[in-house]
């Protein structure tokens, strides 16, 4: 199988200059070079809409990542894109002007002669059921209408108050209901009868290695890119995290 390139949780966002610096070296270097770029979600800080590509208020970093996306597709890799819990609202505009793929969550993928699930992370915190309640709400059309018919800037707004009062709950949140389930992790694996699962969103980078009803199964964990950064490589040889 070609070389394929995972990475999730990026939070890109102009307040963090250092991280875009990476990202475009990260897409003209590895990722140039394999055959494919998985994005598991969470690749912005927020995403307010994808008329942030075109609107004239739009932020200028929003059109250069897609135009590095698009760079990268246009050479012929592969780009998948999954939805996170900041990047929900990416849609087909977005797609249409990076060349990426918009990937369901979960998905399963073939991986030469294995198959692999793939997924953001979230749906796998059951135990936090705030965040799962919420999570409904951002994901039903009706909150998703509302919500895109405000301004750009008026959204923008919107998004800074959330984010605000989401530092709080998370701050005073234990940390073990912000981790995944485990019988969440194992009901995944059997239910996409797969032996590998790669996910982001909880920032705890690892492998696990988890029994399956007697079958090996291995759990890979993304890195964020709040710290360095990294990604996981798939090839024929397997699996391996890499961090920058
Ligand atoms: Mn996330």
């Amino acid at each position: 199988m070609a070389r394929s390139l995972f990475i999730s949780d990026l939070h890109l966002s102009a307040e963090r200059p250092d991280t875009s610096e990476q990202f475009f070296r990260f897409i003209d270097e590895e990722a140039r070079r394999a055959g494919a770029l998985y994005i598991l979600g969470d690749l912005f800080e927020y995403w307010v809409g994808d008329d942030e590509l075109t609107d004239r208020a739009g932020d200028p970093l929003a059109r250069q990542v897609a135009d590095a996306l698009k760079s990268l597709s246009d050479d012929g890799v592969k780009v998948a894109f999954m939805h996170g819990n900041r990047d929900f609202l990416v849609s087909k505009a977005f797609c249409k002007a990076t060349g990426a793929a918009l990937l369901d969550d979960p998905s399963v993928i073939k991986t030469g002669k294995d198959k692999t699930l793939l997924m953001h992370g979230d749906t796998l915190c059951t135990d936090d059921l705030d965040y799962q309640n919420w999570r409904k709400t951002a994901r039903s059309a009706e909150w998703q209408r509302d919500f895109l018919s405000q301004s750009l800037g008026q959204r923008h707004e919107a998004i800074v108050g959330m984010r605000e009062k989401s530092k709080e709950v998370i701050a005073a949140k234990p940390a073990d209901i912000m981790d995944v389930n485990a019988s969440a992790v194992k009901d995944a694996f059997r239910k996409h009868h797969v032996r590998r699962l790669i996910h982001g969103h909880t920032h705890r980078p690892a492998r696990h290695d988890v029994e399956v009803d007697g079958a090996r199964c291995e759990r890979w964990v993304l890195p964020d890119w709040y710290g360095p950064g990294g990604y996981l490589a798939l090839d024929d040889v397997g699996a391996r995290l890499v961090s920058f």
